[in-house]
């Protein structure tokens, strides 16, 4: 921390030489303060304390709050900070702040900066202007903002401006959650509890508690600011609503594999620039799949704060991006017949003694705790499959889903040849006896040789084990990875605790033998969700409906599964989300849903009917100009293909204002259906179809009409020119 004192971090953000920074090991995390600040700046006994808070997630006292407050002031001071406010993640997905200055009247016409450990504990938004679905009508409409002591307080810079940010829950007056932090605590809690569970019945003394781990690899596309501004479905939805196919796409791979663009090269250079400064510890960057598609990837954290550093990450890639004169399209599907983004969210459990339950062991021992593990979690997912698909449905992610690029809607695992080999020979009984050698004879004891390149190389598969960790790959790029993460925790965590119960019954005195009774039992019971195949194929698809894997092709569909007994039980049961919470949360993911395509469908009328169709009148004016024009010189016959022309795009245009017409009626109706899961499907069913239906039309117009005429930036140009 002491470099960054003397470098002084806005000196940093201006060296617009990037090759004249230091090394990220001085400025790492400069802008939070962390622990190793904490440390330094406050009195010895106030940080023990709170750190004692932390562990046993109790309140701080207010004279202690006071002396952070304060320490925290000065620093944020020292670092040009002159506001502070609590950040947090409201239901919609994105995140909310509010900012205070820190003065108070010490006079008449004096000020002076003050922030007290009440105004750091504790803030009070307007909760009215988030979404509470349902929770407001039934309760109260106030709501607060609590201090998440585990997630450090950080500085966000904007423009010249600097805040003191404090990550926060977002909390009604009544204790609901309103926001997606409190719930993935309460599931961390959960897991972690069960997980504890198992250890100490397998005979483990050494740990106390266990860690939920994340690694999100981020994608997105970069296009440059001029295209962006002119299209208004990029400006208003995030992706563009027609556009026709460029003549070249991503099947020469040479985006892939290419070096990174300059250009490109420093807007990164810059991004890893502020996320290490943010204490995001970004680690992997490279070219994607498709034309101006990128990633991120951090080392994975806790999962707390790496979903806090995700939902930043896209802030400040945003942020980033606008400097260079660039736009970071952060959605599922900018450009249609082009790979979406997704974001594969990796995923394990340790405890804090440093073991990974996910990493097979080096003794047969610890093997059969990994299986134990493993087989909870081939439980949780297969049990809950529809859950766990319900957490990655939103407007943007339907066009992934199921598109074979990304994952498909039926959740299944891939689990590689060798792991899958030994959960068969347990299923039919070949490992039941109880001795070491029985279970080294079965390659137990070569787990750990497991090949990466096994577990990796199925890259269709939505949930797939890759060594050492899960990789849920269905995540949509623009979502918090929030719910995801919530729902998966909570599913292991009863998993993890009725394969105990289990065993517990089944264990009277040799409890390996009652381990592997139950092992095999629940490996028969869950297989069908295990699949190693393409999962893009026709047969998959086929196979998964005789195995009754659930496919719930959209997004009103999938979110039925929490509208569920089986989802109300599951989280009032493990503390995560009361059966009011889990509502509002169903509801406003309908209602997001519906509200985004209402936008879309507005959008599209407006761009076809003020641009696209202006332009296609312009144009069959001037053909039939020139027809008339030239019928003077040349043959009727040789201006036939013209008239035929002309013919064709007046088809076209009226197949547009046709559409535009049934479209506007459908908008108008969609306003009168107040139910939001009758609302979310007439407007998945027929609004968005229609919009599709129409699309296509307008993409012919597109590839018809002269270049100049044409009112917005084409494919090949946002995609390849930057
Ligand atoms: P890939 O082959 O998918 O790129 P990597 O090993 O590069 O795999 O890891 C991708 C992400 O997974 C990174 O964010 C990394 O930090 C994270 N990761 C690695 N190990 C774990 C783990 N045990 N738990 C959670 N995330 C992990
Ligand atoms: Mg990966």
């Amino acid at each position: 921390m002491k470099q960054t004192e003397h470098i002084g971090y806005a000196k940093l953000l201006d060296s617009q030489d990037q090759s004249n920074r230091p090394p990220v090991s001085e400025y790492f995390g400069s802008k939070t303060f962390n622990k190793v600040v904490m440390k330094e700046k406050l009195p010895h006994t106030v940080f023990k304390k709170f750190n004692r808070c932390i562990e046993e997630g109790v309140k701080l006292d207010i004279e202690t709050a006071n002396v952070v407050a304060h320490a925290m002031k000065e620093w944020a001071m020292e670092n040009g900070a002159t506001h502070f406010g609590h950040w947090f993640q409201p239901m919609t997905g994105s995140t909310a702040e509010k900012h205070d200055s820190f003065i108070e009247f010490s006079g008449e016409h004096q000020v002076i900066e003050r922030f007290s450990g009440e105004q750091l504990v504790q803030g009070e938004p307007d909760a009215s202007s988030f979404p509470s679905g349902g929770i407001r009508a039934t309760f109260e409409a106030r709501g607060y903002t609590a201090w998440d002591m585990s997630s450090p307080a950080f500085l966000r810079s904007n423009g010249k401006g600097v805040t003191l940010t404090i990550p926060s829950a977002f909390i009604s007056y009544t204790g609901d959650a309103l926001d997606k932090k409190t719930p993935l605590l309460r599931s961390i809690r959960a897991v972690g509890k069960s997980t504890m569970r198992l250890l100490k019945l397998l005979g483990n003394e050494s740990s106390n508690h266990a860690i939920v781990n994340l690694g999100p690899e981020q994608e997105y596309f970069l296009i440059d600011r001029r295209y962006y501004s002119r299209r208004q479905d990029l400006v208003l939805t995030d992706r563009t609503l027609f556009g026709a196919a460029p003549a070249k796409g991503q099947e020469l791979d040479d985006q892939y594999f290419g070096s990174i663009k300059e250009r490109i090269q420093s807007f990164m250079n810059d991004l890893d620039f502020e996320l290490h400064n943010l204490g995001i510890p970004a680690k992997t960057r490279h070219n994607e799949v498709a034309p101006s598609q990128f990633e991120i990837a951090p080392i994975f954290e806790e999962a707390n704060l790496a979903v806090d550093h995700n939902q930043l990450l896209i802030d400040t890639i945003r942020k980033v991006a606008r400097r260079h004169h660039l736009t970071a399209l952060v959605h599922e599907k900018p450009f249609s017949g082009v790979n979406g983004s997704g974001k594969h969210v990796n995923w394990s459990i340790s405890t804090d003694d440093g073991i990974n339950l996910l990493q097979p062991g080096h003794s047969p021992w610890e093997n059969m705790q990994f299986l134990i593990f493993l087989v909870a979690i081939i439980k949780g997912v297969y049990d809950n499959s529809d859950i766990l698909r319900s957490t990655v449905a939103s407007i943007g992610n339907d066009h992934r889903l199921g598109a074979n690029e990304a994952p498909p809607a039926i959740i299944s695992i891939f689990l590689g040849d060798q792991l899958l080999d030994i959960l068969e020979s347990i299923e039919r009984g070949e490992v039941h006896k109880t001795s070491d050698e029985d279970i080294i004879d079965m390659g137990l004891s070569s787990l750990p040789l497991l090949s990466k390149d096994d577990s990796d190389r199925n890259r269709t598969s939505p949930f797939a084990f890759t060594g050492n960790k899960f990789e849920f790959r269905a995540v949509g790029s623009s979502q918090s990875i929030s719910f995801p993460t919530t729902v998966l925790n909570t599913i292991v965590a009863q998993a993890i605790d009725q394969i105990i119960d289990s065993i517990e019954k089944k264990n009277s005195g040799d409890l390996r033998r009652a381990i592997f009774e139950v092992l095999r039992e629940e490996i028969g019971l869950n297989k069908a969700v295990l699949f190693s195949g393409d999962n893009y194929s026709k047969e998959w698809h086929e196979e998964a409906e005789r195995r009754g894997l659930p496919n719930n092709k959209n997004t009103p569909m999938a979110l039925r599964a929490l509208d569920t007994d089986k989802a109300r039980e599951l989280f009032s049961k493990y503390e995560v989300l009361s059966p009011i919470e889990l509502h509002s949360r169903y509801e406003i993911k309908l209602e997001t849903y519906a509200t985004k395509l209402d936008i879309e469908a507005k959008s599209f009328i407006d761009m076809a009917a003020c641009q696209v169709l202006p332009a296609a009148y312009a144009y069959q004016k001037a053909v039939a100009k020139s027809i008339k024009a030239t019928s003077e010189f040349v043959n009727d016959e040789l201006l036939e293909p013209q008239k035929k022309m002309l013919e064709d795009l007046a088809g076209k245009i009226g197949c547009v204002q046709g559409g535009i017409a049934v479209l506007k009626d459908l908008v108008d109706q969609s306003e009168k259906i107040e139910d939001p899961l009758e609302l979310a499907e007439f407007c998945c069913d027929r609004v968005k179809i229609l919009m599709e239906q129409t699309r296509e039309v307008v993409d012919d117009i597109e590839t018809m009409v002269d270049n100049e005429l044409w009112p917005v930036p084409k494919y090949w140009e946002m995609l390849f020119v930057n």
